[in-house]
């Protein structure tokens, strides 16, 4: 090489744009390096140096490595670009660089490597070009895959025809809705030999007219809402779709049909439809009247219905506020009804209604129930349908249905349900008046009843009524509890006199004579009063005192009136003791029979004795039946003991006959409902049996009074107990002024006289007289007589020489235990 070579070459290389050193030995200390080379590394002081120590920096990107291998194997490493982040200079800003570098061996003579020269270029902007568009490559991409991920995820199924109808593209959803498996069943085909599409009603039309071909051939847009596209296997689906054509700027290339199934929304319409035809007819149809109101209370529409009821046109009904069709006293309430429903019905769901009176178009008022429901758009509330249902008769029906309930329906006067509630509202709401409470009861009722029949009784009850219902105040309440049993409630009263006034006003009624229906009757009521507070502070209270009054008042016969007092509760509450003690007295063994002797006069041989109850009271000592056969003939408690009484005697006769005494008869007493009960002949044999007494030995014995009661039936009774065996007396004989002449009739036995007659039959003539007459008829009928409470001996010498041959009395024995009347028969 020349020196002018030379200096060319040198200029070149200095000024070559590619950077340029030669590096010598394994040190590779630089031997020479071009201006280029120098920008690149920042001019250091290079020449002479090794490359690691003035560019140690180079170390991290493996360039000390690569030069030791290329002058070790004498291979050179090409075309390698480094991208490092400062620039060598040392300048900013440390733009991210990349360099290209190549490496090759140079050789000394003898072969061996002398050095590495390296040469390269800054690559940095064709490496970012090439970059962003491998980037920009890779976009399109991503966005190529996300838009067919997408088109193959919509529920939408597409397909892409070219101008001639062959299909090129397809999503998986078209191959799933048509029923395809894969895409080259559909690809390269005409549509129409696998896409078959009619009218939505299912009828076919041209294949020259079909939407997909003719934008595909005329590059013109198509919208059908509803048709139908045939699966593979020949069912079909409602669609709508959209058919795009597809342009490569002037030229159309084909068309892009984009379809959705509309089954299930067809579905829905038509059920939507259905419900909305099922509400109208519902509406139209409906029995009560129906109307729909908006906010402002105004009707919008309502049904026939609504029409019928009111009496006006719907379109007078229009635009009116509902509320004025109410009479004037419920217009507010209506108003409110609204008012809850607008602005409440979010926290309260339920139903509101209420009872008002609508007008209707000729004046009428109309009761109706009124029902709110609101009109709910999503959780507004929009309107109410007020919903109207004719209620004048129910209402009616209710009333009378309460006046029912709560009236007497012979005399419409209230009953007792009725009474007790207005007592007790007067009791709740007195002030500081008197309130009264008057028990009556008429007295001769039943024998009007009997005597005239129940019409004429009920009639009489209903004149009585409106008679009270006249001289009675206007708030006093007047019921009856049943029977002839009346209750006046008197309110308000100033004192006890204003009570009297109301018992004087009602007696004055009662006692007028009552025309029914040509029989006059009368009749007259004793009255109880019981007056709060005094006498009561409640309702059961009151009620109980004046009963007890009234009955107090009726006990002393003659019509009267009584108030209630505190003596009359403590005889009602001992009385109620008595009840309860006599209930238990057959159980725990408390009744015990005494005996009393009767016997042949003059010789007093015992010839009989007559059963006497008593009653071994815990607390009150011995009573006497008269101090309890009444409360238990009351209480019907007298069957029972008059069979225990009458198993005892003949228990006790049938004892002392097997005791081996002499036998006697024994007289048992019945009470008048034993006579009467129609079992009794029944219970008499079983007694006999199961004692096993012979009937001669047993009389029963029978107040004249009962006989009297009921001849017919008694008779026949007596004729009953004979016809057993068992003998018959008349007891208290001549207390119960029967006419003699019956005597003859009855079938009897025994005539006992009267205590009463024997007891001054020696001082009163007249006594004397009928016991004599008495004594004689019965012997004239054939009849045994026994004169009863005989004590002093003249009695027996009366009674001797009046032929009267048996007596009961003290002074033969007073009733015996059955131990004492066992001593009396043996001695
Ligand atoms: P009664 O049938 O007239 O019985 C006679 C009553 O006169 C008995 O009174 C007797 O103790 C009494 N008495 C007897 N002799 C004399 C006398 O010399 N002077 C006086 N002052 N009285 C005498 P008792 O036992 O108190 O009986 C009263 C009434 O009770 C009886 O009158 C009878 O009607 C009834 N009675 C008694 N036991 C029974 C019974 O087991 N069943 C029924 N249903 N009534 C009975
Ligand atoms: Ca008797
Ligand atoms: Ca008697």
């Amino acid at each position: 090489m020349t020196s002018d070579q030379g200096d060319l070459t040198r200029h070149l290389v200095n000024n070559s744009p590619e950077f340029m050193a030669v590096l010598r030995g394994p040190d590779h200390v630089f031997e020479l390096a071009n201006r280029a080379y120098f920008e690149l590394v920042g001019n250091r002081a290079l020449i002479g140096k090794p490359f690691r120590e003035v560019l140690p920096e180079l170390e991290a990107y493996g360039i000390f490595e690569e030069l030791d291998e290329v002058f070790r194997t004498g291979v050179g490493k090409m075309r390698r670009t480094v991208a490092t982040s400062l620039r060598l200079t040392g300048e900013q800003p440390p733009q991210q660089l990349y360099i290209e570098t190549n490496r090759i061996p140079y050789f000394e003579e003898d072969g061996s490597v002398g050095g590495v020269m390296v040469y390269g270029r800054d690559v940095t902007d064709q490496t970012l070009t090439e970059q962003s568009l491998r980037d920009a490559q890779h976009r399109s991409q991503r966005t190529m895959d996300q838009l067919l991920m997408f088109l193959n995820a919509t529920d939408e199924g597409y397909y892409v025809v070219d101008c001639e109808g062959v299909v090129t593209t397809c999503n998986n959803q078209f191959l799933k809705m048509l029923g395809f498996d894969r895409h080259d069943e559909i690809m390269n085909r005409h549509l129409h030999e696998v896409i078959h599409h009619t009218h939505a009603d299912g009828s076919p039309y041209p294949r020259s007219e079909c939407p997909i071909y003719q934008t595909a051939r005329s590059g013109k847009a198509a919208y059908v809402p509803d048709e139908l596209f045939f699966r593979r296997d020949g069912s079909s689906l409602a669609v709508q779709y959209h058919v795009y054509p597809i342009w490569d700027g002037k030229e159309l290339q084909g068309a892009l049909c984009i379809f959705r199934d509309i089954t299930q929304r067809k579905r829905d319409e038509a059920a939507l439809l259905e419900s909305a035809q099922r509400s109208k007819s519902l509406f139209e149809q409906h029995s009560d009247a129906i109307f729909s109101v908006d906010t402002q209370g105004r009707i919008l529409s309502a049904n026939p219905s609504a029409q019928k009821l009111t009496g006006y046109s719907e379109s007078e009904l229009h635009q009116c506020p509902a509320a004025r069709y109410f009479s004037q006293n419920d217009d507010q309430r209506i108003r409110n009804l609204f008012a809850v429903a607008f602005n409440h019905i979010l926290d309260d769901k339920t139903l509101h209604s209420l009872q008002a009176a609508l007008l209707s178009k000729d004046g009428k008022q109309i009761e109706v129930e009124v029902t709110n429901v609101p009109i709910l758009v999503g959780t507004q509330c929009v309107g109410v349908y007020l919903i109207m249902r004719d209620v004048t008769e129910s209402l009616q029906h209710a009333r009378s249905i309460k006046h029912l309930a709560t009236h007497d329906t012979l005399t419409g006067l209230a009953n007792r349900a009725l009474l007790y509630e207005r007592l007790g509202h007067a009791i709740d709401y007195r002030r500081q008046s008197l309130i009264g409470l008057l028990f009556l009861d008429l007295n001769r009722f039943k024998v009007i009843n009997d005597s005239l029949g129940h019409d004429k009784g009920d009639l009489l009850l209903q004149i009585l009524a409106r008679r009270f219902r006249a001289v009675m105040r206007e708030g006093d309440t007047i019921a009856r509890l049943g029977g002839d049993e009346f209750v006046v409630l008197v309110e308000e009263c100033q004192s006890l006199q204003n009570i009297v006034d109301v018992v004087e006003k009602i007696q004055a009624a009662v006692n007028e004579s009552f025309d029914l229906d040509g029989h006059q009757a009368h009749v007259s009521t004793s009255i109880g009063a019981a007056v709060f507070p005094r006498d009561g502070q409640d309702v059961g209270t009151l009620m109980r005192h004046a009963d007890l009054a009234m009955y107090e008042a009726k006990s002393q016969g003659a019509p009267h009136f009584r108030f209630f007092n505190a003596e009359l509760n403590r005889k009602a509450m001992q009385r109620m003791q008595a009840e309860s003690d006599l209930r238990q007295a057959l159980t725990k063994q408390q009744l015990i029979l005494l005996y009393q002797p009767i016997v042949a006069i003059p010789s007093r041989n015992i010839i009989g004795v007559e059963a006497l109850i008593r009653w071994q009271h815990p607390e009150r000592g011995i009573l006497a039946p008269t101090d309890f056969i009444g409360l238990a003939e009351e209480i019907g408690m007298i069957d029972e003991i008059g069979n225990w009484t009458l198993l005892q005697a003949c228990r006790q006769n049938r004892c002392w006959q097997s005791e081996g005494l002499k036998p006697v008869k024994i007289a048992v007493n019945l009470s008048v409902n034993q006579l009467k009960s129609p079992g009794f002949a029944q219970t008499l044999e079983r007694t006999l049996t199961q004692t096993g007494l012979e009937p001669q030995w047993l009389e029963l014995e029978i107040t004249e009074s009962v006989l009297m009661q009921n001849f017919q039936a008694s008779s026949a009774m007596l004729d009953a107990i004979r016809a057993l065996g068992v003998s018959v007396s008349i007891d208290d004989f001549g207390t119960g002024y029967s006419s003699l002449s019956y005597l003859q009739k009855l079938p009897i036995d025994t005539l006992k006289i009267d205590r009463s007659f024997i007891d001054d039959v020696t001082e009163d003539t007249d006594n004397a007289m009928i016991v004599a007459a008495t004594i004689t008829l019965a012997h004239n009928l054939g009849l045994n007589v026994v004169a009863e409470g005989v004590t002093k001996p003249e009695q027996v010498s009366f009674l001797t020489s009046n032929h009267c041959t048996v007596a009961q009395g003290y002074l033969f024995s007073l009733p015996l235990s059955a131990n004492d009347l066992h001593a009396y028969l043996s001695s």
